[in-house]
């Protein structure tokens, strides 16, 4: 028996209408003589919805509650789409996180898939063809909802399809699959036909919000391809796996945007042993993601110490650097939020050299200034102003020739 994971976004469950379409992707897979385990979200705009209601008395509501909120979202979307496939008479049935159990962690709003019960899927696919299961959706120990953090449903796919060994994960979006940088802002981007994991992770990580970083983090520990679709199209998509030598052919893969950064410099710090632990364990502590980190050269014992920070975070860094000021040393506190991250990623940078010499000359063509660099074995990022931000990645895409990039098969 071949079981396939199908998950729908909300933009494809959106009204009855979006169903009906959903419906007949199931119905032609199922022609096939495949079972079917379809997770839905919720219906795009309800979770944000339910989100402003929660949030009329209280900005922090109670976490476990909230979770208990969020969950009803995915529960509409299952009952209503079995319903659909009832009245065209197939044998379906609705499953929420807490009833196959899908058990997380108590971390609620983000909770961490700990164990699905496989036996659940096993059981049931001999009287249902389709199981519609709530995506996003979980229960702790003692039963109490959870939910897996925005985009959730992606990463309850990849988890079942990991449990019940399928050898898919299919996810159906409102976009054609990953393209080799934002297409609403260069035009020429391709589709690519096959990214690896690693790859993904870098694009997801910055912008490209296709899939939900968790999801692809799961899929790479344990071997799920993922295929991104649209449930718009019957193009093909985007298939995320392991890393090829076919991969590696071409320089680079794609290239991404961050907006969301801004800069904190801080001036003369002491360069003593213990400083960098000093500025960036209280950040740790208070849950803020520091990116990039460049520390200069010593003078006469003093630094200079520079770090990105996502643009939301700013206000609560510079609040705690302030009360560390005196301890580190640091003569003043620079802050810029006009900057933005620019990055070309690529497994290919393994084996090809001069990419950061390509990238480099492409920006100073354009005049753009580089205000900080950091590389990883797949990745190059500058740090730009961000009114160059646009003009930066088209000047990349198209230095690295990805505006007809070989690995790709059609245009968007
Ligand atoms: N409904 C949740 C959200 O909007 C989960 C998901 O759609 O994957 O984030
Ligand atoms: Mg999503």
């Amino acid at each position: 028996m071949q079981i396939v994971v199908q998950k729908y976004g909300g933009t494809s469950v959106a009204n009855l209408e979006c169903m009906e379409r959903v419906r007949e992707k199931v119905l032609a897979a199922l022609g096939k003589g495949q079972k079917i385990i379809v997770v839905l979200s919720a219906m795009s705009g309800e979770t944000n919805r339910l989100l402003d209601m929660a949030r009329a008395w209280n900005e922090s509501p109670d976490a476990a509650e909230m979770d208990v909120l969020l969950n009803t979202g995915e529960q509409t979307s299952v009952a209503l789409f079995t319903m659909l496939l009832h009245k065209h008479g197939i044998k379906a049935r609705s499953f929420l996180g807490h009833q196959i159990p899908i058990r997380t962690d108590r971390d609620f709003g983000k909770a961490r898939i700990l164990d699905i019960n496989r036996e659940c899927f096993l059981k049931y696919l001999e009287s249902y063809d389709v199981f519609v299961v709530a995506g996003f959706q979980g229960a702790d120990c003692e039963y109490r909802l959870t939910t897996l953090g925005r985009g959730g449903s992606d990463t309850t796919a990849v988890a079942i399809a990991s449990a019940i060994e399928a050898d898919m994960c299919e996810i159906y979006t409102d976009v054609e699959g990953v393209f080799t940088t934002d297409p609403n802002i260069c035009p020429d981007a391709q589709k690519i036909s096959k990214i690896s994991y690693d790859e993904m992770l870098e694009m997801a990580s910055m912008g490209a919000k296709v899939l939900q970083i968790r999801s692809v983090e799961f899929a790479k520990k344990y071997h799920v391809p993922i295929m991104v679709k649209s449930t718009f199209s019957e193009n093909s998509g985007t298939l995320v796996t392991q890393e090829d030598e076919e991969m590696e052919s071409a320089m680079v893969s794609g290239v991404a945007y961050d907006k969301d950064q801004a800069l904190v410099t801080l001036v003369d710090v002491y360069d003593e042993p213990g400083v960098a632990a000093r500025i960036f364990g209280p950040l740790s502590g208070a849950n803020i993601v520091v990116d990039m980190i460049v520390q200069n050269p010593s003078r006469e014992g003093r630094t200079d110490m520079t770090f990105t920070v996502p643009r939301g975070n700013l206000e609560e860094t510079v609040q705690i650097l302030n009360g560390l000021q005196e301890e580190i040393g640091a003569k003043e506190i620079i802050q810029d939020r006009q900057v933005a991250k620019v990055s070309v990623i690529g497994v290919g940078m393994r084996n090809h050299a001069g990419v950061a010499s390509i990238a480099f000359s492409a920006l100073k063509n354009e005049n753009i200034n580089i205000l900080i660099i950091s590389t990883s074995e797949i990745k190059i990022s500058c740090l730009i102003e961000s009114k160059y931000s646009e003009l930066a990645v088209r000047t990349l895409h198209e230095a690295f020739g990805l505006n007809h990039a070989s690995q790709t098969t059609d245009a968007k």
